[in-house]
């Protein structure tokens, strides 16, 4: 039977609960345990698919289609586990379930309360397939004390009851301020935290106390006293020199060890924490550097590109060079070509990432016919890739091409999809449809051009990436453009949805419907991100 980690949080938010559940996770998966990772969220929205990437980051699409918290990037990054569908819940969700049921008479004329109805379907999500895990690490979204967030802490503290000794624990992290005009740590906030915490009726085994100055003994004496906790299992955690270099700061520090003792479990086998050390390794001794433009819309906050972020990175490990990103907002580049010079030439590679919107794309555009003209490498993803296919189509002189996102053209390049095939069958979409979660989701093959760049890269001609979009390059104008020089690469299986463009009299050109910075892992870097930074290397040595 899987035993449960239950990790809250507690002060302030923004305290990296979720970097510490995926490490946690990987240092129990380096000791050969089998691990999950779910994420609870305590807003009403459905899932995180409508919200804005400026106040929730990135939407991270699972391979069955789910539109998730970034989070569950992170845990997979971490893990190397795909996230499912069932491994997020918001509160929006459940209630929709449980609504949903209720309109359908499923309750039998019962009045439908947030005790039981809604703290037994959480509990259920919790419970829901887990196989043969040897561990679930559930995290929850938000801070101790929150009003949304009682229904969850609820369900923990019944489910901790059910489940009985030894098969859950809760791990609680906190912030242990440093306040300079006194020159000193401050527990106060940590035992108010906790007392919150017991108040709902869990008591945490472990506490995760962030501090940006080391924590003497005296203090975490001090907090294991107040909190009825282990002073070994007050863990102090500083901040890490990269994401990366947290599981093994958490390993040193016995995140690890405590998790397992609050078990009651001995003589567990030690990490192997091998392939951790080897990435740090790379990370921490470049032999080279290469500088990545972004030209994107959401600039301002690296969250909305997280995955996109990281799968650079990874790229610069393949490569053993550092990735600098310098995030360029597309905006500039309207209406002044000085600006493209200016700002471009100094980079090593240009990428386009995915967007929704009109605003930024005529700078988009822009962005790419520079990298085409002047050869250097390019890389659009998913509107990266639409924008690639609307400049070629103007460079082979069809004016007016654009998107019928942006309102009615006469030269629908890129255009809505209204059908298409998934696993589950026909899909079918209007105009003026919902917009949550009806997008083209989720995993779909496609059939690469056994002599193409992108089959020599991947090593093979049938691919799985993750999509997230509701528009399609329009194959009314593969012809078209393909005179001009870019060539359709990849294909849906059944040959109607364009998957790649690239342009083989180009350096490095490469444009994918898709996104590829999904499923790119520190310790397995996406082939695509890999062979982009290579190529970024060598325009280096040009320039
Ligand atoms: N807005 C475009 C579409 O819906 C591209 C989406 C994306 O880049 N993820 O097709």
């Amino acid at each position: 039977m899987a035993r449960f980690i239950f990790i809250t949080g507690g002060v302030v938010s923004s305290l990296g609960k979720g970097l510490m559940a995926a490490s946690l996770a990987a240092l129990l998966q380096a000791r050969g345990y089998k691990v999950r990772i779910r994420k609870f969220d305590p807003y009403l929205n459905v899932d995180p698919g409508t919200m804005s990437p400026y106040q929730h980051g990135e939407v991270y699409v699972t391979d069955d289609g789910a539109e998730t918290d970034l989070d569950l990037g992170h845990y997979e990054r971490f893990t190397g586990v795909s996230a499912h569908q069932s491994d997020n819940v918001t509160s929006g969700r459940i209630y929709q379930t449980i609504i949903t049921k209720e309109r359908r008479g499923d309750y039998l004329g019962a009045t439908v309360q947030v005790i039981p109805h809604v703290t037994d379907a959480i509990k259920d999500f919790a419970k829901a397939d887990l196989g043969d895990l040897d561990f679930v690490i559930c995290e929850i979204g938000g801070t101790v004390g929150d009003i949304e967030s009682l229904p969850f802490m609820e369900a923990i503290r019944q489910l901790r009851n059910e489940l009985g000794r030894g098969q859950s624990i809760s791990v609680h992290t906190t912030l242990v301020p440093y306040i300079a005009a006194a020159g000193e740590l401050k527990t106060k906030p940590t035992q108010h935290s906790v007392r919150e915490l017991t108040s709902l009726g869990i008591q945490p085994e472990v506490l995760v106390c962030r501090c940006e100055h080391p924590l003497p003994d005296s203090e975490r004496a001090k907090i294991a006293a107040f909190c009825n906790v282990r002073k070994s299992a007050v863990i102090p955690a500083l901040d890490a020199s990269s994401i990366y270099a947290v599981p093994l700061t958490y390993h040193a520090v016995g995140l690890d060890d405590e998790v397992l003792k609050a078990f009651g479990i001995e003589g567990a086998a030690a990490p192997d924490l091998t392939k951790w050390e080897d990435i740090n390794d790379a990370l921490e001794n470049p032999e080279g550097e290469v500088t990545i433009g972004v030209v994107g819309k959401y600039v301002g906050l690296q969250d909305a590109y997280k995955s996109l972020n990281e799968a650079l990175v990874h790229g610069g490990i393949a490569n053993r060079v550092k990735v600098h990103i310098k995030w360029i907002d597309a905006e500039v580049f309207e209406g002044d070509d000085s600006e493209l010079a200016s700002q471009l030439e100094p980079m090593h590679a240009i990428l386009v990432p995915g967007a929704f919107g009109e605003r930024g794309a005529e700078g988009k555009i822009a962005a790419v016919r520079f990298a085409r003209e002047r050869n250097v490498p390019y890389f659009g993803i998913c509107f990266g890739m639409q924008m690639a296919c609307i400049e070629e189509a103007r460079a082979a002189g069809i004016e007016g091409a654009s998107s019928t996102e942006f309102g009615e053209t006469p030269e629908p390049v890129v255009g809505l999809i209204t059908e298409w095939m998934s696993e589950e069958g026909i899909q079918k979409r209007e105009e003026g449809g919902d917009l949550g979660g009806t997008m083209r989701l989720g995993a779909y093959e496609a059939k690469l051009d056994g002599n193409s760049r992108v089959a020599s890269i991947y090593g093979k001609t049938t691919i799985s990436e993750r999509h997230r979009h509701r528009y399609e390059v329009n194959t009314h104008y593969v012809e078209p453009l393909e005179k001009g020089g870019l060539v359709f690469s990849g294909m849906s299986p059944d040959g109607q949805l364009p998957e790649i463009v690239e342009r083989p009299d180009h350096d490095w050109f490469v444009g994918v419907q898709f996104h590829p910075e999904l499923k790119s892992r520190p310790f397995d870097p996406h082939p695509l991100f890999a062979s982009f930074i290579e190529a970024a290397v060598k325009q280096s040595r040009l320039v």
